[in-house]
Protein backbone atom coordinates (compact mmCIF):
# COMPACT_ATOMS: atom_id res chain seq x y z
CA UNK A 1 0.00 0.00 0.00
CA UNK A 2 0.95 3.64 -0.86
CA UNK A 3 2.96 5.27 2.02
CA UNK A 4 0.66 8.32 2.61
CA UNK A 5 2.99 9.96 5.00
CA UNK A 6 0.43 10.29 7.97
CA UNK A 7 2.48 8.92 10.35
CA UNK A 8 6.07 8.30 11.16
CA UNK A 9 9.10 9.64 10.23
CA UNK A 10 9.17 11.79 7.07
CA UNK A 11 9.55 9.55 3.55
CA UNK A 12 13.35 10.60 1.81
CA UNK A 13 12.90 12.59 -1.69
CA UNK A 14 12.98 9.26 -3.45
CA UNK A 15 10.04 7.77 -1.38
CA UNK A 16 6.62 7.19 -3.40
CA UNK A 17 5.42 8.91 -0.12
CA UNK A 18 6.91 12.10 -0.50
CA UNK A 19 4.31 13.95 -2.15
CA UNK A 20 1.56 13.08 -0.07
CA UNK A 21 3.78 13.83 3.21
CA UNK A 22 4.88 17.38 2.26
CA UNK A 23 2.50 18.70 -0.15
CA UNK A 24 -0.42 18.78 2.35
CA UNK A 25 1.95 20.43 4.81
CA UNK A 26 2.86 23.24 2.83
CA UNK A 27 1.44 26.66 4.03
CA UNK A 28 2.18 28.33 0.68
CA UNK A 29 2.46 28.16 -2.61
CA UNK A 30 6.30 29.51 -2.36
CA UNK A 31 6.70 26.38 0.41
CA UNK A 32 4.80 23.93 -1.95
CA UNK A 33 7.20 24.77 -4.76
CA UNK A 34 10.49 24.56 -2.54
CA UNK A 35 9.52 21.01 -2.06
CA UNK A 36 8.17 19.66 -4.89
CA UNK A 37 11.38 20.45 -6.98
CA UNK A 38 12.92 18.46 -4.40
CA UNK A 39 10.94 15.37 -5.66
CA UNK A 40 11.89 12.13 -6.87
CA UNK A 41 9.19 9.45 -5.59
CA UNK A 42 9.07 8.26 -9.78
CA UNK A 43 12.35 6.23 -10.39
CA UNK A 44 11.16 6.20 -14.22
CA UNK A 45 10.64 9.85 -14.52
CA UNK A 46 13.65 11.08 -12.72
CA UNK A 47 15.92 8.71 -14.81
CA UNK A 48 14.33 10.53 -17.61
CA UNK A 49 14.23 13.98 -16.53
CA UNK A 50 18.37 13.73 -16.20
CA UNK A 51 18.86 11.67 -19.41
CA UNK A 52 17.14 13.73 -21.51
CA UNK A 53 19.73 16.71 -19.82
CA UNK A 54 22.76 14.31 -20.24
CA UNK A 55 21.38 14.35 -23.96
CA UNK A 56 20.59 17.75 -25.06
CA UNK A 57 18.63 18.60 -28.88
CA UNK A 58 21.54 20.61 -31.09
CA UNK A 59 19.86 23.35 -30.43
CA UNK A 60 19.83 23.19 -26.89
CA UNK A 61 23.37 22.47 -26.88
CA UNK A 62 25.36 24.12 -23.60
CA UNK A 63 22.36 24.99 -21.95
CA UNK A 64 22.16 23.91 -18.11
CA UNK A 65 19.11 21.74 -17.95
CA UNK A 66 16.79 21.90 -14.70
CA UNK A 67 16.24 18.55 -14.87
CA UNK A 68 14.12 18.47 -11.84
CA UNK A 69 9.90 18.66 -10.97
CA UNK A 70 8.83 22.54 -13.26
CA UNK A 71 6.88 24.10 -10.15
CA UNK A 72 3.67 25.71 -11.33
CA UNK A 73 3.85 29.34 -12.97
CA UNK A 74 1.95 32.40 -11.72
CA UNK A 75 0.66 34.46 -8.74
CA UNK A 76 -0.10 32.61 -5.34
CA UNK A 77 -3.67 34.65 -6.03
CA UNK A 78 -5.12 33.59 -9.24
CA UNK A 79 -8.05 33.22 -10.51
CA UNK A 80 -7.60 30.96 -13.11
CA UNK A 81 -5.78 27.51 -13.33
CA UNK A 82 -4.89 26.37 -16.47
CA UNK A 83 -3.69 22.76 -16.01
CA UNK A 84 -1.85 20.55 -18.38
CA UNK A 85 -0.57 16.89 -18.17
CA UNK A 86 3.52 17.31 -17.36
CA UNK A 87 6.36 19.69 -18.97
CA UNK A 88 8.22 18.71 -22.06
CA UNK A 89 11.53 17.02 -22.28
CA UNK A 90 13.29 19.61 -24.15
CA UNK A 91 10.78 22.31 -22.87
CA UNK A 92 9.88 22.79 -19.28
CA UNK A 93 12.42 20.04 -18.37
CA UNK A 94 15.41 22.28 -19.67
CA UNK A 95 13.91 25.85 -18.78
CA UNK A 96 12.29 24.90 -15.37
CA UNK A 97 9.03 26.56 -15.97
CA UNK A 98 6.17 25.37 -17.25
CA UNK A 99 5.26 25.55 -21.08
CA UNK A 100 8.50 27.50 -21.53
CA UNK A 101 10.64 26.91 -24.35
CA UNK A 102 8.53 24.48 -26.37
CA UNK A 103 5.83 24.99 -29.42
CA UNK A 104 2.86 24.34 -27.08
CA UNK A 105 3.64 27.02 -24.84
CA UNK A 106 4.90 29.37 -27.78
CA UNK A 107 1.00 28.61 -28.94
CA UNK A 108 -0.86 29.19 -24.91
CA UNK A 109 1.51 32.30 -24.08
CA UNK A 110 0.46 33.63 -27.18
CA UNK A 111 -3.00 33.51 -26.75
CA UNK A 112 -3.16 34.48 -23.32
CA UNK A 113 -1.13 37.51 -24.09
CA UNK A 114 -4.43 38.25 -26.62
CA UNK A 115 -6.56 38.13 -23.99
CA UNK A 116 -4.56 40.25 -22.07
CA UNK A 117 -3.48 37.74 -19.41
CA UNK A 118 0.48 37.46 -20.09
CA UNK A 119 2.87 40.73 -20.20
CA UNK A 120 4.17 38.89 -23.48
CA UNK A 121 3.36 36.33 -26.09
CA UNK A 122 6.80 34.62 -25.92
CA UNK A 123 7.90 32.47 -23.42
CA UNK A 124 11.52 31.29 -23.58
CA UNK A 125 13.20 31.10 -20.59
CA UNK A 126 12.41 31.57 -16.50
CA UNK A 127 14.51 35.12 -17.03
CA UNK A 128 12.44 36.77 -20.02
CA UNK A 129 10.28 38.71 -17.51
CA UNK A 130 7.03 36.90 -18.52
CA UNK A 131 4.37 37.85 -15.88
CA UNK A 132 0.31 36.00 -15.97
CA UNK A 133 -1.81 38.16 -14.88
CA UNK A 134 -4.50 36.38 -12.34
CA UNK A 135 -3.35 33.14 -14.15
CA UNK A 136 -1.36 30.04 -12.91
CA UNK A 137 -0.35 27.39 -15.27
CA UNK A 138 0.21 23.76 -13.89
CA UNK A 139 0.00 19.88 -14.20
CA UNK A 140 -0.84 17.33 -12.65
CA UNK A 141 2.46 15.72 -13.08
CA UNK A 142 5.29 17.25 -12.75
CA UNK A 143 8.31 15.66 -14.03
CA UNK A 144 8.89 14.90 -18.15
CA UNK A 145 7.57 11.53 -18.99
CA UNK A 146 9.22 9.49 -21.96
CA UNK A 147 6.55 10.42 -24.71
CA UNK A 148 4.60 12.66 -23.15
CA UNK A 149 3.23 9.82 -21.45
CA UNK A 150 2.99 9.23 -17.45
CA UNK A 151 2.03 5.40 -16.12
CA UNK A 152 -1.20 5.92 -13.96
CA UNK A 153 1.06 4.91 -10.83
CA UNK A 154 3.16 7.72 -11.73
CA UNK A 155 0.18 10.27 -12.42
CA UNK A 156 -1.28 8.64 -8.53
CA UNK A 157 2.10 9.33 -6.70
CA UNK A 158 2.58 13.19 -8.41
CA UNK A 159 -1.44 14.24 -7.80
CA UNK A 160 -0.90 15.56 -4.01
CA UNK A 161 1.24 18.10 -5.42
CA UNK A 162 -1.43 19.66 -7.62
CA UNK A 163 -3.84 18.65 -4.70
CA UNK A 164 -2.54 21.02 -2.34
CA UNK A 165 -1.71 23.33 -5.05
CA UNK A 166 -5.07 23.71 -5.87
CA UNK A 167 -5.83 24.02 -2.06
CA UNK A 168 -3.79 26.52 -1.44
CA UNK A 169 -5.20 28.78 -4.37
CA UNK A 170 -8.72 28.04 -3.53
CA UNK A 171 -9.39 30.90 -1.80
CA UNK A 172 -8.76 33.28 -4.95
CA UNK A 173 -9.25 30.04 -7.78
CA UNK A 174 -13.04 30.79 -9.66
CA UNK A 175 -12.17 29.00 -13.29
CA UNK A 176 -10.03 26.19 -14.29
CA UNK A 177 -8.83 25.10 -17.53
CA UNK A 178 -8.23 21.73 -18.55
CA UNK A 179 -5.77 20.82 -21.53
CA UNK A 180 -6.51 17.67 -23.21
CA UNK A 181 -8.86 14.67 -22.44
CA UNK A 182 -5.71 13.33 -20.25
CA UNK A 183 -5.68 16.68 -18.23
CA UNK A 184 -9.47 16.96 -17.72
CA UNK A 185 -8.89 13.16 -16.48
CA UNK A 186 -6.74 13.96 -14.49
CA UNK A 187 -7.95 17.32 -12.63
CA UNK A 188 -11.65 15.92 -11.88
CA UNK A 189 -10.62 13.72 -9.58
CA UNK A 190 -8.36 16.23 -8.20
CA UNK A 191 -11.16 18.91 -7.43
CA UNK A 192 -13.29 15.96 -5.96
CA UNK A 193 -10.34 15.70 -3.50
CA UNK A 194 -9.86 19.57 -3.06
CA UNK A 195 -13.69 19.15 -1.93
CA UNK A 196 -15.58 20.45 -4.51
CA UNK A 197 -18.39 18.22 -5.25
CA UNK A 198 -18.53 16.37 -8.52
CA UNK A 199 -21.55 15.43 -10.97
CA UNK A 200 -22.14 12.06 -11.68
CA UNK A 201 -21.51 10.58 -14.08
CA UNK A 202 -18.24 12.45 -14.76
CA UNK A 203 -18.92 14.56 -17.82
CA UNK A 204 -16.64 13.86 -20.78
CA UNK A 205 -13.85 15.86 -22.33
CA UNK A 206 -14.56 18.08 -25.09
CA UNK A 207 -13.27 21.58 -26.46
CA UNK A 208 -15.57 24.14 -24.98
CA UNK A 209 -17.27 21.61 -22.63
CA UNK A 210 -17.89 23.71 -19.16
CA UNK A 211 -18.85 22.34 -15.92
CA UNK A 212 -20.43 24.39 -12.40
CA UNK A 213 -19.22 23.12 -9.59
CA UNK A 214 -21.24 24.43 -6.97
CA UNK A 215 -19.57 26.59 -4.18
CA UNK A 216 -19.60 24.42 -0.54
CA UNK A 217 -18.08 25.37 2.81
CA UNK A 218 -14.76 27.88 1.89
CA UNK A 219 -14.93 26.72 -1.64
CA UNK A 220 -16.72 29.34 -4.11
CA UNK A 221 -18.21 27.86 -6.98
CA UNK A 222 -15.43 26.70 -9.68
CA UNK A 223 -15.84 26.97 -13.58
CA UNK A 224 -14.09 23.95 -15.17
CA UNK A 225 -13.55 24.51 -19.05
CA UNK A 226 -12.07 21.87 -21.61
CA UNK A 227 -9.58 23.00 -24.06
CA UNK A 228 -8.02 20.81 -26.49
CA UNK A 229 -4.16 20.14 -25.79
CA UNK A 230 -2.02 22.75 -27.69
CA UNK A 231 -0.07 20.20 -29.06
CA UNK A 232 1.90 20.29 -32.35
CA UNK A 233 -0.46 17.36 -32.87
CA UNK A 234 -3.31 19.66 -32.59
CA UNK A 235 -1.93 22.66 -33.79
CA UNK A 236 -0.17 21.61 -36.72
CA UNK A 237 -3.16 19.65 -38.07
CA UNK A 238 -6.15 23.02 -37.15
CA UNK A 239 -7.52 20.94 -34.80
CA UNK A 240 -7.11 23.52 -32.53
CA UNK A 241 -6.22 27.28 -33.78
CA UNK A 242 -5.68 30.49 -32.16
CA UNK A 243 -8.77 31.46 -32.63
CA UNK A 244 -9.85 28.52 -30.93
CA UNK A 245 -8.08 28.74 -27.67
CA UNK A 246 -7.72 32.44 -27.49
CA UNK A 247 -12.14 32.82 -27.58
CA UNK A 248 -12.04 29.36 -24.95
CA UNK A 249 -9.17 31.75 -22.70
CA UNK A 250 -11.70 34.72 -22.65
CA UNK A 251 -14.32 32.72 -21.84
CA UNK A 252 -12.11 31.50 -19.03
CA UNK A 253 -10.96 34.97 -18.02
CA UNK A 254 -14.37 36.00 -17.68
CA UNK A 255 -15.86 32.95 -15.73
CA UNK A 256 -12.70 33.48 -13.47
CA UNK A 257 -14.11 37.56 -13.28
CA UNK A 258 -10.59 38.82 -14.68
CA UNK A 259 -10.18 41.85 -16.02
CA UNK A 260 -7.32 41.71 -18.69
CA UNK A 261 -4.57 43.82 -18.94
CA UNK A 262 -4.31 46.70 -21.15
CA UNK A 263 -0.78 45.81 -21.90
S1 LIG B 1 6.37 13.29 -11.34
FE1 LIG B 1 5.74 14.29 -9.44
S2 LIG B 1 5.81 12.70 -7.86
FE2 LIG B 1 7.01 11.96 -9.62
S3 LIG B 1 9.13 12.59 -9.18
FE3 LIG B 1 8.19 14.21 -10.40
S4 LIG B 1 7.38 15.68 -8.92
FE4 LIG B 1 7.79 13.77 -7.82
Amino acid sequence: MEDTGAEGSPPGTDESGFPAYHAGRCGSLAELDTELVRCRACPRLVAWREETAAQPRAAFRGQEYWARPVPGFGPADAALAIVGLAPAAHGGNRTGRMFTGDASGDFLFAALHAVGLASRPTATDRDDGLELYGVRVTAPVHCAPPENRPTPAERRTCRPWLSAELQLLGPSLRAVVALGAVGWQALLPVLGETGWPLPRPRPAFGHGVRLTLPATGQRRELQVLGSYHPSQRNTFTGRLTSDMLIELLAEAAEAAGLTPSAD
